[in-house]
């Protein structure tokens, strides 16, 4: 064989060889390749005509190799062949590969998404002679596109939703992503934030803290951090909870999630919890218990060194009767005032606390006796000035008790007792000043319980009288009516002062009881006076506020004049300015009592009430001008203004005017030049016994009768 034949056999060989091999590689290719393989002759009138299916081909589209030479349409059920026929056929027409998807339901009732590659092969001509198809199984993959796109999803709304400010960071702290509320948190907008570092929205204090807790988040650990501060796009720090989440990617950390909760509101309630603890809600003043933890800090430390301060403690004069007859929300009014003016007198090392009711207690550091003095008297003229409640006008005053420390008490709670008896001491003493505390006070004091339990017996152990003191008439000189004031001697106790304990007995409601008790004697007095001199004797009985409210009060008065047969007009019910203010209740009753055929009179004139209308509108008989004016007629031209003008009122509504109080001779003068009709005072007599009274007076105006 030459070379040339050797050569071609050679070839020959290979070639049928390599077309073997071509086969078995297509047949592998054809067999184990996943997706379906169909080859369509193209025929002229455009019908396709399997001419292969690979084995997956033939399964899924339920054919078998006798189906190879047949139709579309003899194949497949019709629906589904003219679906692809118009596919086959945009592939023939355009002679352009189509893709298309179409779901499929196998025989055991499985949906089957496929996608299909349709190839046009073509002749010279460019007719399309075949078309390859090749369709794709992609349930699976669709599945997967669906649950990510599902997943995604519902990550965003969570996200997206969410109430605390999520941002999400790369590991430079560059904000890749945030979500609706972030914008809310910072006030910036989705652009603005997504230009920022992480670090710019950090308060500069809290960076250093809030860097270490990144480097812990980057090395894969989640952090917290509490009471980070954060900076609004305004400028305003927030407090917020902070914490960060690493974002692990195929076992990668790439970012993190910063999430952050605002709680600038709970921080702020927490704040205002704190206050309302240490302050007093009415006034704004701090509390009690902020006194004593600042009692106990200075009681601390004079341990170090030596330290003076002193404790002032303030009570409103007359208050609980200004609270009960003006009601409890002038009573406010009255308490938030009063703490004006006290915050007002505040200065450095001086601080206003309110104890309690009206109760006020000043801390006067850094002090001595004289400084505490000096700084006492100061807020006592601070009240100089009248008050205004419901455009009235009312004095309202404070009694002051002084302790100092360490002399009067070395620890907090003696230090306000010894203050609580010195002030105690001032109310006794006429209220309206002040006082320091001294050693012997506590010895004479008496415990309120203890007053109280014997008050409860002095009717029925007879402790009570009635004293009487004359009122003198100014021109003739004559007595013709009396004040009864309540005097009680305990066996125990022995004299206490009816400013001692009217106040308690009205507190406790005994004045009721005793109130009556008075109005009994008063009448019977009245009876034996008015017998034995043949001649009227007016006796003025003290109706305390609470007496004056009482609902039987008209039915107990009208039982005794009764009992005793009286003139009505010789009892005279003697009822303070307070308690006749302009209240529902006010009018009524006068009138009731009025009715009886009492006498009606004003005490304390000039000092509780400013409006005068009301003297035109009550059925008044008598004014008692307070004795706080005539004491100083001397001195004080005011009050002798006062004290003209109020004579000229009474006189010019009707109503006889008694000045109390009187002391001197120059007072009478004044009283007689200024046309006063009656007085009454020291000057002509003290309260006496009855017997004392008839003695000096009955027996004297039965002599002279
Ligand atoms: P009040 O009704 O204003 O009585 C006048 C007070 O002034 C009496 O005090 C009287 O002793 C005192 N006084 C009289 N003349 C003078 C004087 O020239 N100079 C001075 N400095 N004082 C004088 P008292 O008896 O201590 O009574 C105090 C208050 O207690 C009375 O003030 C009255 O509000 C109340 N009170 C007394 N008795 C009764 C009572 O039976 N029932 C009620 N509810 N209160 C009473
Ligand atoms: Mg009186
Ligand atoms: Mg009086």
């Amino acid at each position: 064989m030459n070379q040339t034949k050797q050569a071609r056999i050679t070839y020959r060989k290979s070639k049928t060889a390599s077309k073997r091999l071509e086969r078995m590689i297509s047949d592998i290719i054809f067999k184990h390749v996943k997706d379906l393989v169909f080859i369509m002759k193209v025929e002229h009138d455009k019908q396709f005509r399997y001419l292969f299916a690979n084995e997956n081909g033939l399964l899924h589209a339920g054919m078998s190799t006798r189906d190879i030479g047949k139709t579309i349409e003899e194949v497949l059920p019709s629906c589904l062949a003219n679906r692809l026929q118009k596919q086959y056929l945009k592939a023939a027409k355009t002679g352009k590969e189509v893709v298309f998807q179409d779901e499929v339901r196998l025989e055991n009732d499985q949906q089957v998404l496929g996608e299909t590659l349709l190839t046009p092969i073509k002749e010279v001509n460019g007719d399309v002679q075949y078309i390859v198809a090749v369709t794709r199984d992609i349930t699976e993959n669709f599945k997967e596109k669906h649950r990510l796109i599902e997943s995604e999803q519902r990550y965003r709304s969570l996200v997206d939703h969410n109430l605390d400010a999520v941002f999400s960071i790369d590991l430079k702290g560059k904000i890749l992503d945030v979500n609706p509320a972030a914008q809310m948190l910072t006030g910036y907008t989705v652009k603005q934030l997504k230009s920022k570092k992480i670090f710019s929205l950090i308060c500069e204090t809290d960076l250093q803290s809030f860097n270490e807790v990144l480097s812990e988040t980057k090395v894969g650990n989640a952090k917290e951090s509490l009471d980070c501060r954060f900076m609004h796009r305004q400028g305003q720090y927030l407090t917020v909870h902070l914490k960060t989440i690493p974002i692990l990617i195929h076992s990668e950390i790439t970012g993190m999630y910063v999430i952050i909760r605002d709680l600038t509101e709970q921080a702020e309630s927490t704040e205002l919890i704190k206050y309302m603890a240490f302050h007093d809600q009415l006034t704004g003043l701090r509390n009690r218990r902020a006194l004593l933890d600042h009692l106990d800090d200075l009681v601390k430390r004079k341990q170090r060194s030596s330290y003076e301060f002193a404790l002032l403690f303030l009570d409103i004069d007359r208050f609980k009767y200004l609270n009960d007859t003006l009601g409890h929300l002038v009573g406010d009014q009255i308490l938030k005032q009063v703490a004006e003016r006290l915050i007002d007198i505040q200065k450095e090392k001086c601080t206003v606390y309110r104890q309690g009711g009206d109760e006020f207690i000043i801390v006067l550091e850094d002090t001595d006796r004289q400084g505490a003095g000096e700084f006492a008297q100061k807020v006592l003229s601070r009240f100089n000035e009248s008050f205004y409640f419901n455009s009235q006008e009312y004095y309202i005053t404070p009694s002051i008790g002084i302790s100092l420390f360490p002399n009067d008490g070395k620890d907090s709670e003696t230090l306000i007792k010894s203050a609580d008896e010195a002030l105690y001491s001032v109310k006794e003493k006429g209220k309206a000043h002040y006082q320091f505390y001294r050693a012997d006070m506590n010895s004479t004091g008496v415990n309120v319980i203890t007053l109280e339990a014997h008050l409860r017996k002095a009717i029925e152990r007879r402790e009570l009288e009635l004293y009487y003191q004359p009122q003198v008439n100014l021109i003739t000189n004559e007595i013709s009516s009396f004040e009864a004031l309540l005097r009680w001697n305990n066996s125990e106790l022995g004299f206490i002062s009816p400013a001692e304990f009217i106040p308690l007995a009205e507190d406790t409601g005994l004045i009721i009881p005793i109130g009556n008790w008075v109005i009994d004697r008063a009448c019977r007095q009245i009876k034996e006076w008015t017998e034995k001199t043949g001649k009227p004797i007016r006796i003025a009985v003290n109706i305390s506020p609470k007496q004056f409210l009482q609902l039987d009060l008209v039915r107990i008065i009208k039982n005794a004049i009764d009992l005793y047969g009286i003139d009505p007009s010789m009892l005279e019910i003697e009822i303070t300015e307070g308690a006749m203010q302009d209240t529902k209740e006010t009018i009524p009753i006068l009138k009731k009592l009025k009715d009886l055929g009492i006498t009606i009179s004003v005490d304390d004139f000039g000092t509780g009430y400013s409006s005068l209308s009301y003297l035109k509108k009550f059925p008044i008989d008598v004014l008692k001008i307070d004795q706080s004016f005539i004491r100083d007629i001397k001195f004080n031209g005011k009050d002798a203004a006062i004290i003209t003008t109020i004579i000229h009122l009474g006189k010019s509504l009707g109503m006889e005017v008694i000045a109390e109080g009187v002391e001197e001779q120059s007072q009478v003068d004044f009283l007689t030049d200024a046309h006063c009709e009656k007085a009454q005072g020291f000057f002509f007599a003290r309260p006496l016994s009855a017997e004392e009274a008839e003695v000096k007076f009955i027996n004297k105006a039965l002599i002279s009768q």
